[in-house]
């Protein structure tokens, strides 16, 4: 970080700048450019908030050299990150498909897409219990039926679960159910939320929030893992733009800066992304050719009876077609 000062700074103005780097044991180095003067400070800044240092007078502004995510950052962990869950693996050349229907409605609905999806190469089921909805009278899941329905899907299909935690209470009811803690796109800034979770010590699917940078989606990800877990799954679903034809706007280029930026596994949910199951195809395709380590994708077996999310879920079939071109697509974008 560097501390650029106001020109005329007085020299008795910088003695507490340099008493509060002292402070936090940062080694503070002046220099002297032509016009402007500047400190630079080396040593683990993380714990100095912008703010601190923006409200000494003479400060005119301060610049960030290093990302302040530490943990989820690629600097200090080099190498793609990759994870066994229950058996099935995810990042670090694995490629999974979490794949289930928006909500868990009933015992035959989630047999029946469980089933499907497994039939159809899935590696992961995904489903609500718990459903974040924008009206209050909406269908909000079974709550811990849902979870029980779950875990019966996944004694049948052998398929580790996905499913979202709204609200700490239930911290200890995931803890026990749940493969995969998902972090809804609505609860992503919600920081209690992010460190309690982490906390679990489990793999979480975290996904960026409807208007969030990538940034924030990274420091989000930083406090799931200074919470406690090492597993943390980056998923772009799509962000508010001015457009409407679409739910949101699949931000494609995400998967390769958050791949750049970062070691955690990237996938993709084409689903919510667009809003209509006739895309979830080829957003599906253009996220496994972008670098995507895998893809979430809602499936029901009867999409009109759905009690929520209806037109953006495939049928089986349709999944079946989109998991055969996915590996076509993987297998044309392949090294070598
Ligand atoms: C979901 O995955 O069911 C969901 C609600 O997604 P998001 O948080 O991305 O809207
Ligand atoms: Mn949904």
């Amino acid at each position: 970080m560097i501390i650029i000062l106001k020109p005329d700074t007085a020299e008795k103005e910088i003695v507490p700048i340099y008493r509060m780097l002292e402070e936090n044991r940062i080694i503070a180095q002046e220099i002297m450019g032509e016009t402007t003067r500047m400190i630079g400070m080396a040593g683990d800044t993380s714990s100095i908030s912008e703010d601190s240092i923006l409200c000494f007078s003479c400060v005119e502004r301060i610049m960030r050299v290093q990302e302040p995510y530490k943990l989820a950052g690629r600097k200090f962990h080099p190498e793609d990150s990759g994870y066994d869950i229950e058996g099935k693996r995810i990042g670090d050349g694995a490629f999974a498909v979490i794949a289930g229907p928006c909500s868990v409605e009933s015992e035959e609905q989630i047999m029946a897409v469980a089933t499907a999806v497994k039939d159809a190469g899935a590696t992961f089921l995904r489903g609500g219990a718990f459903k974040p909805r924008t009206s209050p009278y909406a269908f909000k899941g079974l709550g811990l039926n849902g979870l029980e329905l779950l875990l019966m899907a996944k004694k049948a299909t052998g398929l580790p679960i996905v499913s979202e935690i709204m609200s700490v209470e239930f911290l200890d009811a995931f803890a026990e159910s749940v493969d995969v803690v998902q972090i809804g796109a609505r609860n992503m800034q919600n920081f209690t939320l992010l460190s309690q979770v982490g906390g679990l010590r489990k793999p979480v699917l975290l996904k960026r929030g409807l208007s969030s940078t990538i940034e924030e989606l990274l420091m989000a990800a930083e406090y799931v893992m200074a919470g406690g877990s090492g597993e943390v799954i980056l998923c772009e679903r799509g962000i508010r733009t001015f457009e409407t034809a679409t739910r949101n706007t699949l931000d494609v280029s995400a998967v390769p800066v958050l791949k750049a930026k970062s070691h955690l596994p990237v996938v993709v949910d084409p689903s919510h992304a667009t809003g209509y199951w006739y895309y979830v195809e080829p957003m599906a395709l253009a996220a496994t050719a972008a670098g995507a380590d895998g893809l979430v994708v809602e499936v029901h077996n009867n999409p009109e009876a759905a009690l929520c999310d209806g037109a953006q879920s495939v049928t089986p079939q349709v999944f079946q077609r989109i998991m055969d071109k996915v590996g076509r697509v993987r297998e044309a974008v392949a090294d070598g």
